[in-house]
């Protein structure tokens, strides 16, 4: 079962970004699997621990897991069946990245001399684009095909990076493991480490003959078409991760992943408040005063509302479900109808002729102390202002 991420990392909820890393790094250095021998509830607090932080460390993440838990980042965070519990190589990496420079580890954890590499070993890079999408979308959901340019697997080679009918040679210094063991010293003491071997970087073989295409790398960049799959309730800034489908690694290693930044275009019908819209609907005189069937807009078509007779300018009519769907249960939110009466701008002839006759017999507005002030603070509690 999941466990709050808070608490596994032994944090209040309003916990600062410093406490949260410094928590998560306690954690880690208690139950990191290069301490415990291969136990199997070290690696299991390791791995959820790692996770908890990733997740708390991210603002955008942080605030979707604080209003809908897990579930959101599962249906928008992460969307797409891209959100999972983390496996052992992505709690490294996540180790990795935000410890990796500490007081040797680099030596430790077998990333000697690679710089921020990945600890899956040459993993490809994460790629990051930004996609507009509409606000009938947010309401639906949609699925778009987005281009992209990254690096791809080099056609030519077919990713080996090496010369067309030749080989890549095993590497004599590993003998083809991909690792070398060596005597490391920690501020943990002093130890024997596994690290990646220093001459195929860990690839257990040698290319000698480069391929003319990639220059050895086994990747070319070009574009590519990915099929994105929008949940419907996205906010603004929301993202998807797309496992596997950003810039694949050299030479045959795993991809890394692509990471969908969502922004959604300004609708000019509606005012957007977290699941609800507010749409602001022009009445005439008339249709004030007398009733009226009006068309209004919805992002799931048009409808018709039906106007009481004597309808003041301002009041706001609710109607439940013609907002949006929430990100976390999918329950659509109010779409709220503000009326605004419609005075005309040009008054001649008959128009004018009919408004002095009415003057004459419509009487005055209410004198009553307060009475409009009531009715439009009735009318924001509505709007949930
Ligand atoms: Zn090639
Ligand atoms: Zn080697």
């Amino acid at each position: 079962m999941a466990q709050d991420y808070y608490e596994l990392l032994g944090v209040r909820r309003n916990a600062s970004e410093d406490e949260i890393k410094k928590a998560y790094r306690k954690m880690a250095m208690r139950y990191h699997p290069d301490r415990n021998n291969g136990d199997k509830d070290a690696e299991a607090k390791f791995k959820e621990t790692s996770e908890a932080y990733d997740v708390l460390r991210d603002p955008q993440k942080r605030s979707i897991y604080d209003s809908y838990g897990e579930a959101g980042l599962r249906r928008g965070g992460a969307g797409a069946g891209g959100f999972h519990h983390f496996d052992l190589s992505e709690a490294l990496s996540v180790f990795m990245r935000d410890f990796g420079g500490f007081g040797g580890l680099d030596s430790i954890f077998g990333a000697g001399g690679r710089g921020r590499a990945d600890s899956r070993q040459g993993r490809g890079q994460d790629v990051r684009i930004r996609l507009q999408i509409s606000l009938d979308e947010v309401a639906k959901g949609s699925n778009r095909k987005v281009k992209m340019r990254a690096l791809q697997r080099c056609e030519v080679c077919g990713g080996s990076g090496a010369q067309r009918g030749t080989r890549p040679t095993t590497c004599a210094t590993c003998g083809g493991a991909g690792e070398v063991r060596q005597a490391a010293q920690s501020f943990f003491g002093q130890f024997v480490s596994v690290g990646p071997c220093p001459r195929c970087r860990g690839e257990g073989t040698i290319i000698n003959d480069p391929c003319d295409e990639c220059r050895g790398d086994g990747r070319t960049r070009q574009e590519r078409v990915v099929n994105v799959e929008i949940p419907a309730g996205i906010s603004e800034n929301n993202y998807l991760t797309l496992r596997g489908e950003g810039a694949v690694g050299p030479r045959g290693a795993p991809p890394g992943d692509l990471i969908v930044v969502l922004e959604v275009e300004e609708d000019e019908r509606f005012e957007r408040k977290g699941d609800d819209l507010v749409y602001h609907l022009p009445l005439s005189f008339s249709e004030a005063a007398l009733g009226a069937e009006v068309a209004v807009p919805s992002p799931y078509g048009d409808f018709t509302l039906k106007i009481p007779a004597g309808t003041q300018g301002g009041t706001v009519f609710t109607v439940r479900g013609k907002g949006l769907p929430n990100l976390g249960n999918g329950a659509k939110g109010s779409l709220h109808v503000r009326t605004q009466v419609w005075t005309p701008a040009k008054i001649s002839g008959e128009l004018q002729e009919l408004f002095q006759r009415l003057s004459k017999i419509e009487g005055d507005p209410p004198k009553e102390a307060g009475i409009g002030r009531r009715f439009w603070n009735k009318m924001k509690e509505t709007l949930g202002a």
